[in-house]
């Protein structure tokens, strides 16, 4: 299903052109307008999904697989040092655009960008605490 006003589905359907990596039935990968490094690139499923809980099980699977490709391909041709993979879920979590994406971002040494955080200093019993809340 396409999602009425969802940019993502006019782009991934071709309904408004991009820069197109790679086309199958079920998924278009772009480059991202707005590039955090060179080659930075979106992989679209065709079909409307918010999210990774509300993607179906088999485009789930199929996004991973799809990724290796065209990491390997990336890293060939753009000679890349590292690539990182992103994916936001909710405005939270830094999601701007409500259709699921899987950032492929190429590295390069000296590149000025970081996707970090500050980690945290839990307890064992806080750890066990949350891995309780998680799995009962
Ligand atoms: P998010 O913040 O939702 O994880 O990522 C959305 C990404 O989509 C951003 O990196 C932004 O630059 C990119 N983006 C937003 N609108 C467009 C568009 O119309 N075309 C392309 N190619 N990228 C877009
Ligand atoms: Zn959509």
């Amino acid at each position: 299903m396409k999602k009425d006003n969802c940019i993502f589905c006019k782009i991934a359907n071709g309904e408004i052109p991009s820069k197109t990596l790679y086309e199958d039935g079920e998924f278009r990968v772009i480059l991202d307008l707005g590039p955090a490094t060179k080659g930075h690139a979106l992989i679209l499923p065709k079909e409307h999904a918010d999210n990774l809980c509300d993607l179906p099980r088999e485009t789930a699977s199929k996004v991973l697989v799809l990724a290796q490709e065209m990491a390997s391909t990336m890293m060939e041709k753009l000679h890349c040092d590292g690539l990182n993979l992103v994916q936001n879920n909710g405005e939270a979590a830094g999601q701007t655009v409500t259709h699921f994406h899987l950032h492929m971002i190429p590295r390069y040494r000296d590149d000025g960008q970081s996707i970090n955080w500050t980690p945290g200093k839990p307890t064992q019993e806080a750890l066990e605490e949350i891995r309780r809340q998680i799995v009962e």
